[in-house]
């Protein structure tokens, strides 16, 4: 067995085809005939964008329009006029065609691929690319024909890059899997896209797979099994069955609203960590984003982002998710999540201690700019502001008395952003969830984070492996904590998410259905099964298992009556 990443779900059985390398190689010169070599450079380059051109056409009819788009954007490359410009001057100072073209895209990869962000990085698969298929022009050099492959084919490559994909026929292509890319490079996105299940980032896999292997490329769990046995084929083949009768049926409640079996709408929206991570809950058609988990941006770095990073970061989301609800948590730190710069003290009890909300009360300056930033942002979308971690009444004041002073800063300096921005109080806390009804009064909406809310409740540290038959949301306890706060907020007629994991669990989803949650955040792969979960329930089925869990003594009795529906 091998491991890779899954970067398209599913499970693909067939056998191997090596997409082979083509030979590119060349001599290089430096005392061409300039005129000579910057006609052969022009006429490969048009000849590559009537190429590309083709294969975008072809791909908008196959894959998708915003795939071809990824493909028709080479040739905007190609011809920038920078790039193309200095390729052009190696050319005039004497170069061969090959070696301008290769200086320059290596040049351009090498920047690129050296960028911070994922989608910078992925710029130079597409120099590569370009590079490529250009040099494969000059050279008169052989592709692997990769749309004539046969049924039941695997592909097997270095790397497969954005024109190779564009050539797959989807019907006989039944699994992917290269030795370079992750579930953000291009080759991942068009497969996903084609509903190609894909393993990326399997070490040698061009060397140890050979031409007409039996294979089995599992993309749910980033697995590749070579030459598999009789019985593992059997067991693969059902898997496959199984999951294309479940998708089949999830890709049904694309572009649905997400209502109850009696017509209940709720809000279904998705949990991020990263502005680009937005994408994806589109892609998985989120209504919104209910959860931005903004300690990620002061991650993986040596010094806290400023202002601007943060702004920049805030706009991003709201841009991406186009007027649409971005709830934004500022800073979460302390627990388990430990920023080094930070230079947190060393606590008897972490997760009691100094840590989100307190914290940033202490640390105003820190506080201040992530605010700032935030409130800067909210003209950019429908920024919601979400405070983590509150105990009493007098953090959500200092948070909101902190906001008016900005927004009175910033009316001054003329600096715009939305009057009507809302301020919500995450509830996972036991205190928090005791004054609920005196939080509603102050907050505009309240989230509740479950599993906070359980390890604080069953007062139960998450990774204690000790402990853990006690840290379940299905404890009464729970289940009762999260009745009550949807009650409070309903009664002060504010609305009420959830963004723990529990906002995701089939069988919590009826308890919240009948419990009235207004939203629910969950990841962005999860959007579609919720939905799907909460299109099959009715208010009164719903209710009518609540009253039996309610009834229930017992974690495990709960479980039981959950179950048993
Ligand atoms: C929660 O506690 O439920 C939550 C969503 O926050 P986190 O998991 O980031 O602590
Ligand atoms: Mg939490």
């Amino acid at each position: 067995m091998l491991k890779g990443i899954g970067s398209s779900e599913g499970y693909g059985i067939g056998r191997v085809l090596l997409v082979k390398e083509q030979s590119l190689e060349f001599t290089p010169k430096t005392d061409c005939n300039p005129g000579t070599e910057l006609e052969r450079y022009r006429k490969a380059v048009d000849e590559f964008c009537i190429k590309t051109e083709n294969m975008a056409e072809r791909m908008k009819a196959t894959v998708g329009e915003k795939e071809a788009e990824i493909i028709a954007g080479h040739i905007l490359m190609i011809k920038d006029p920078y790039m193309n410009g200095e390729i052009e001057k190696f050319i005039e100072g004497g170069q061969c065609a090959e070696s301008a073209l290769t200086a320059i895209c290596d040049m351009f990869a090498m920047v690129f691929s050296s960028a911070d962000d994922e989608l910078t990085k992925q710029r130079a698969t597409d120099v590569n690319d370009i590079k490529n298929t250009v040099l494969a022009i000059l050279l008169g050099a052989e592709e692997t024909d990769i749309s004539a492959a046969p049924a039941n084919t695997v592909l097997v490559a270095k790397d497969l890059t954005p024109s190779m994909t564009a050539c797959i026929n989807k019907e006989n292509i039944a699994g992917i899997i290269t030795e370079t890319g992750g579930r953000t490079s291009h080759s991942a996105i068009l497969a996903r896209a084609m509903e190609i299940p894909a393993v990326q980032s399997v070490p040698n896999a061009t060397e140890i797979l050979s031409d007409g292997d039996m294979v089995i490329a599992d993309g749910s769990e980033g697995i590749i099994i070579p030459e598999p046995t009789q019985s593992q084929i059997d067991e693969y083949t059902e898997k496959r069955v199984k999951f294309i009768e479940e998708r089949k049926a999830l890709s049904a409640f694309i572009g649905k609203d997400t209502i109850t079996a009696d017509g209940i709408k709720v809000e279904l929206v998705g949990n991020i960590g990263k502005p680009d991570d937005a994408n994806k809950v589109v892609e998985c058609d989120g209504e919104g984003i209910g959860l931005f988990r903004t300690e990620f941006l002061f991650m993986d770095r040596s010094s806290r982002p400023n202002e601007e990073e943060q702004f920049e970061a805030y706009k991003k989301a709201a841009l991406i998710m186009k007027n649409k609800p971005v709830i934004i948590r500022t800073l979460d730190v302390g627990g388990d999540k430990d920023i080094p710069y930070l230079e947190m003290k060393k606590e008897e009890n972490p997760f009691l201690g100094f840590r989100a909300i307190r914290y940033c009360l202490k640390n105003k300056d820190l506080y201040m700019t992530q605010l700032r930033a935030l409130v800067r942002a909210s003209a950019f979308g429908d920024i919601r502001i979400m405070v983590p971690l509150v105990t009493c009444v007098d953090e959500i004041r200092a948070v909101k008395d902190m906001v008016k002073a900005i927004m009175d800063e910033y009316s001054a300096s003329g600096i715009a952003y939305n009057k009507d921005l809302k301020i919500g109080v995450m509830i996972e806390t036991s205190a928090s969830c005791l004054i609920a009804d005196l939080l509603a009064k102050e907050a505009d909406f309240f989230s509740i984070g479950t599993n906070d809310l359980t390890q604080y409740t069953m007062c139960v540290d998450r990774g204690n492996a000790d402990a853990a038959y006690l840290y379940s949301t299905y404890n009464p306890a729970v289940i009762r904590a999260i009745k009550h706060i949807i009650e409070c907020g309903k009664k002060q007629g504010i609305p009420v998410g959830m963004c723990g994991e529990a906002a995701a669990d089939k069988l919590m989803i009826p308890l919240l259905i009948s419990f009235g949650l207004d939203e629910f955040s969950v990841s962005a792969t999860s959007v579609l099964s919720t939905r799907k979960t909460i299109s099959d329930w009715t208010k009164e089925q719903a209710d009518a298992l609540a009253e039996k869990v309610l009834s229930a003594v017992t974690e495990h009795e709960v479980v039981e009556i959950l179950k048993a529906e």
